[in-house]
């Protein structure tokens, strides 16, 4: 299977192809598809398998295709468990979004730095990548709303639990609209991500690679 095959439009594959990538992972194949028609995905994925392109490329493509907005409402919100994290997913959106006809602004936002740059940037951020604890001091500050979420991501749910950010999580969940998509990705699905999975994902593809 090759990407173009998989429905993305030339803007993606014009980024696919500058970031070098020549044929999509097994993660891609199988999970760009269901995320692209909106349905609700369980990924268990390790690190490296290429999961990250696997819903930064759906969300891309589904929020080009829309207006832009310049309200404090992000309308993709990607949960990652780390600093480290949050920087890389970040970099990838912005690398395979360089060539869409309309710019869709992502920005990742995480603790241990200032908040008021990341306040200041947040105007005109459709896709929110964010470490939960820095995401709801955001919230609190007014600085972001999350009503008009359409998509939500948690990657490396699995870590996020570990590192002890089930309160955080549970917050942010009931900030969300309820009808939204859905996208889980986790190295396993032990302890409490079996319960995540339960609450959050309604009728999911599930992916293993
Ligand atoms: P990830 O698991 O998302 O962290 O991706 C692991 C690495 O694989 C990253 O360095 C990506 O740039 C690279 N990568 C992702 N998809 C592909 C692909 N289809 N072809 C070649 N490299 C890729």
């Amino acid at each position: 299977m090759s990407f173009s095959a998989i429905g993305l439009s030339a803007y993606l594959l014009e980024a696919i192809t500058a970031q070098g990538y020549t044929k999509p992972y097994p993660i891609q194949e199988q999970a760009i598809p269901p995320i692209l028609a909106g349905k609700d995905v369980l990924g268990i994925a390790q690190t490296g398998s290429g999961k990250t392109a696997s819903f930064a490329l759906p969300i891309l493509e589904r929020l080009s295709k829309q207006q832009g907005k310049r309200s404090r409402s992000v309308s993709a919100l990607v949960l990652v468990p780390t600093r480290e994290l949050a920087m890389q997913v970040g970099e990838v959106f912005k690398a395979l979004g360089a060539h869409l006809p309309r710019k869709v602004k992502t920005l990742a936002v995480y603790g241990g730095v200032s908040i008021n740059p990341q306040m200041m940037a947040l105007s005109g951020t459709e896709i929110l990548v964010a470490t939960p604890g820095r995401l709801l001091d955001l919230i609190s500050s007014k600085a972001v709303r999350l009503s008009e979420v359409e998509v939500l991501v948690l990657d490396e749910a699995d870590k996020m639990l570990n590192l002890g950010f089930k309160e955080e999580m549970d917050q942010i969940f009931a900030l969300l609209p309820q009808v939204r998509q859905n996208v889980l990705f986790s190295a396993t699905l032990a302890g409490d991500v079996a319960a995540i999975k339960e609450k959050l994902l309604l009728n999911p593809v599930t992916i293993e690679v």
